[in-house]
């Protein structure tokens, strides 16, 4: 198997793109794919501050890499979620990556930050899935966090695997309003939030897990515990299966919604005008936010489990 650009011997083979490369060849492939993505869609440019949460896996240090390697002003954000072995093999790769580059990585803990609880806390008292209260807990500290620390864009490293089994699941379920969200740049809706974008949304797992390797990245391969059984892996595994008969059909599904079904659905949901919650200050469409409502059912329910085992 010879490579595209330069034919000399390839190391990866990418049937989506019909073409195979080299290691220096895909690189720059890789490197490309992500800026070009960048810039078509407007997501930052060399003069904005780049905050990159980081979860010490492939996708994220890769993301990181590149942007780093592109010129752009990053730091880097990990939140401890505190799930055992596996957030403390995060860390450490996470660290061991911002050490390693000169990079700055900010630091946050579940259960360590003032007033905040683990996973495995708001789980066993609200019986709320593990992913749900996770997306509560990230959407929370990782909106403060760039706030707080000024930047001006918040950079994610969900993938094309990721985007495109998000799309099956919300086109399966007609979800509107998550239809309507579904975009690579999410603009800002209220001046405490920052612009979040998914640079690698046109790249897929195999490009960035080729990636991570090529370049050396030491990252966590084990995947989350609580991941098993969740639903999105099973349109990951049946978007899978459609890509191994038809390569290419990720990349597809999320450009052509992106280009022609998205527009039919950004206005479906009515917009709420949004306040400030009362508790921690961010932004809220009622009186408190997604985090603090969580944080304060998790409060009564363990106060109430106290009050019972008095009695
Ligand atoms: S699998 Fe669920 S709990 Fe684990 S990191 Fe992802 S969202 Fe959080
Ligand atoms: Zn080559
Ligand atoms: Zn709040």
């Amino acid at each position: 198997m010879k490579c595209r650009r330069c034919a000399e011997t390839a190391v990866v083979q990418l049937r989506s793109h019909n073409s195979a490369f080299c290691k220096p060849c895909f690189l720059l492939f890789f490197r490309r794919a992500v800026e070009r993505a960048i810039d078509r869609d407007r997501m930052f440019t060399r003069d904005d501050h780049v905050l990159v949460a980081v979860s010490g896996g492939k996708d994220s240090l890769a993301l990181w890499d590149v942007l780093h390697d592109l010129g752009y002003r990053t730091e880097g954000l990990y939140l401890g979620l505190g799930i055992g072995d596996y957030s403390a093999e995060s860390e450490r790769k996470a660290m061991r990556f911002a050490l390693s580059r000169g990079l700055k990585l900010r630091v946050l803990a579940l259960g360590e930050e003032a007033g905040s609880f683990t996973i495995s806390e708001a789980t066993s008292t609200t019986r709320r899935p593990p992913c749900s209260a996770c997306g509560t807990f990230k959407r929370h500290y990782f909106d403060q966090a760039a706030a707080a620390g000024g930047f001006d864009v918040l950079a994610t490293g969900h993938n094309l695997d990721d985007e495109a089994a998000r799309l099956l699941g919300n086109v399966l379920h007609w979800q509107l309003a998550y239809l309507a969200k579904q975009q690579p740049v999410l603009t800002p809706t209220h001046p405490r939030f920052v612009r979040k974008v998914r640079p690698l949304y046109r790249t897929s797992e195999l490009e960035s897990a080729t990636y991570a390797f090529l370049r050396g990245i030491d990252y966590v391969v084990e995947e989350c515990p609580n991941s098993h059984g969740a639903t999105q892996l099973v349109y990951k595994d049946l978007m899978n299966r459609l890509e191994q008969r038809m390569p290419g059909s990720k990349l597809m599904f999320v450009t052509d919604f992106l280009k022609h079904g998205h527009p039919l659905f950004a206005d479906a949901t009515a917009h709420p005008d949004l306040g400030e919650c009362a508790t921690c200050g961010m932004p809220a469409a009622g009186e408190r936010c997604g985090y603090c409502r969580l944080v304060s059912e998790i409060e009564r329910r363990r106060a109430q489990a106290v009050t019972y085992s008095r009695a």
